[in-house]
């Protein structure tokens, strides 16, 4: 009998498709008896002190062979193995006569539960930490540990959840795609899949009942896992995944949409390291480059020298193209004593970004002294703004002072509403606005970014963010000035259209969202983007913004 189509639904990492059967990670091991010890606890102690020892040992080795978020996951992980809190409790533990075994499931479970009750960031890593209790008790056990199964066919690969130190060494030619039940965007799952690309769907409630096998269409850009699917889904999942293989092969095309439009697509950088991964992946210049990276975790701010060596290193790698450095933006999700060390009940509504650099004005004149001096010592275009503008007045101030050191493009961002909503006037004197979205969503629902119990509320799909962006790109229109998009919403390849069809006039994302967004933009007229934004500001919420374009994007033109 022919197994019927069904589909199950999560939250979609980036924009590929992947068509394959499914193969499982092999089951978490079962949970340790309760059963008294029928050893010594100095045999158990040591027990665990080897088991802890092998799998901390195993965890540096996984480090040491890849790079990146990868390597800093599985750092961490080893340090939780050995961190000796858990290690006291787990030996109280033993203590009062506890298996070795039921002492690690018990001692990690407490710690876990405390992650989980901080929620947010904290609270994702709890999978990271259960991850290691499941290796530690497989080690005493003598058992392999829970991991990647092994295939010689490529696969699509479902499991609970994936732990990082399985994530990391993912044979890439092998895994056609990720499916896991639990997670969430900002999982460990979710961030490694982000950066290695990995057509992944986390967070998907029926991912349990996958059995081993069954064929399934696995679509990242609307979060749907079709299973079992009939003749033609298959031929349409195979149609997107060769033209998206063709896109991202040949990928270094400027930005524009199908009209010919020109939308340059550049990258968010947060230090000089960065511009080579930007160059690879065809960005056309840098539409923001973070400079708190120089200024964080310092005790002091750095010389005129060392900041102007630094801007000497970036816009080196850009010659003839758009640098856009955003000056010092401290002070809330990003606190720096020597700036402003009083304590603020609000900090996001405190003396951050640019208020923080007025009353700090010394330091801003050095930031400025030192990017005029590199930019007259190189060829790129830098473009200079300022975080958290909230008035036209600050807008003047900036651009006069900047200005004055012959810095020639100043600019502002725009991630305050009522920078938005005045942005015919910011852009009377400012030569630019770039829309921090992350910002203007936060101060747009009145819900702080960093917490987790609102992180429901950050969502740039929003009808009033996406209402105030179209007000800064009527304006920049008018003015004929250019609107730059700067925020994660630019990475979001149909929001990116929508963007556009409210007005931004370049967008702006870290380098491994350029080519989905490239490829995006190449399926839409100017007019058809205008028509999708239409849609979204019509719909009461950002889910029903999303949903709305989706349903009236689908199927692309051709
Ligand atoms: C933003 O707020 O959207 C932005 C780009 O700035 P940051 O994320 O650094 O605050
Ligand atoms: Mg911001």
């Amino acid at each position: 009998m022919a197994e019927t189509t069904t589909q199950l639904t999560g939250a979609g990492i980036g924009q590929g498709v992947a068509l394959g059967r499914v193969l499982r990670m092999s089951d978490p091991l079962p949970e340790p008896a309760e059963t008294p010890s029928t050893r010594t606890p100095d045999e158990e102690k040591a027990r665990v002190a080897e088991a802890v020892a092998a799998v901390a040992d195993d965890l540096r080795s996984r480090a040491a062979k890849v790079t990146g978020v990868a390597a800093d996951v599985l750092e961490a992980q080893s340090m939780m193995a050995e961190d000796s809190t858990l290690a006291d409790d787990v030996a109280t533990r033993i203590d009062g006569g506890t298996t070795a075994e039921r002492a690690v499931f018990e001692g990690f479970a407490v710690f876990r539960d405390m992650l989980i009750d901080l929620g947010g960031y904290m609270g994702e890593r709890a999978t990271d930490l259960d991850d290691v209790a499941q290796r530690v008790i497989a080690a005493l056990a003598g058992r392999p540990a829970p991991g990647v199964p092994e295939s010689d066919e490529p696969y699509v690969l479902v499991a609970h959840d994936l732990a990082p130190a399985d994530t990391a060494l993912l044979d890439l030619t092998k895994v056609l795609g990720l499916v896991t039940r639990e997670g969430g965007p900002t999982s460990h799952t979710a961030i490694l899949a982000r950066e290695k690309a990995i057509v992944a769907i986390v967070g998907v409630a029926g991912a349990d009942s996958l059995a081993d096998g069954t064929e399934v269409i696995v679509d990242a850009a609307s979060g749907t896992v079709t299973v079992a699917p009939a003749d033609d889904q298959r031929a349409d999942a195979q149609h997107r995944i060769e033209e998206r293989a063709a896109a991202l092969a040949g990928g270094l095309e400027p930005g524009a949409l199908a009209d010919g439009t020109p939308i340059p697509l550049l990258a968010n950088l947060g230090s000089a390291d960065g511009t080579q991964k930007a160059l690879d992946a065809g960005a056309e210049g840098v539409g923001l480059f973070r400079t708190e990276f120089l200024f964080l975790d310092q005790r002091m701010a750095p010389t005129v020298e060392q900041q102007r060596e630094h801007y000497i290193a970036l816009l080196s790698a850009f010659p003839g193209k758009k640098v856009v450095v955003r000056v010092l933006d401290a002070g809330a999700d990003k606190p720096l004593a020597f700036l402003n060390d009083a304590h603020e009940d609000n900090p996001a509504l405190g003396l951050r970004g640019l208020r923080a650099l007025r009353a700090n004005e010394d330091l801003l004149r050095e930031q400025l002294t030192a990017l005029a001096e590199a930019d007259a010592a190189t060829e790129a275009d830098l473009w200079v703004m300022a975080p958290m503008v909230s008035t036209v007045e600050e807008t003047r101030y900036f651009v006069e002072l900047a200005t004055g050191y012959g810095l020639k493009t100043v600019g502002v961002m725009v991630e305050v509403p009522s920078a938005a909503l005045l942005a015919d006037r910011v852009l009377q004197t400012a030569a630019f606005a770039s829309i921090g979205t992350n910002d203007l969503t936060q101060y747009t629902l009145a819900a702080d970014r960093l917490l987790g119990s609102v992180a429901g509320f950050q969502d740039p799909w929003h009808p009033a963010v996406l209402r105030l962006i179209g007000e800064v790109g009527a304006a920049g229109a008018a003015h004929g000035k250019p609107v730059g998009i700067c925020g994660e919403a630019a990475a979001d390849p149909l929001l990116a259209v929508v963007l556009v069809g409210l007005g931004a006039t370049t967008l702006s994302m870290s380098p491994a969202a350029l080519a989905d967004v490239r490829l995006s933009l190449t399926r839409y007229t100017l007019d058809q983007a205008r028509a999708l934004a239409e849609v979204a500001l019509a719909a009461d919420g950002a889910a029903e913004a999303r949903d709305a374009v989706r349903a009236a994007a689908t199927p692309p033109p051709q």
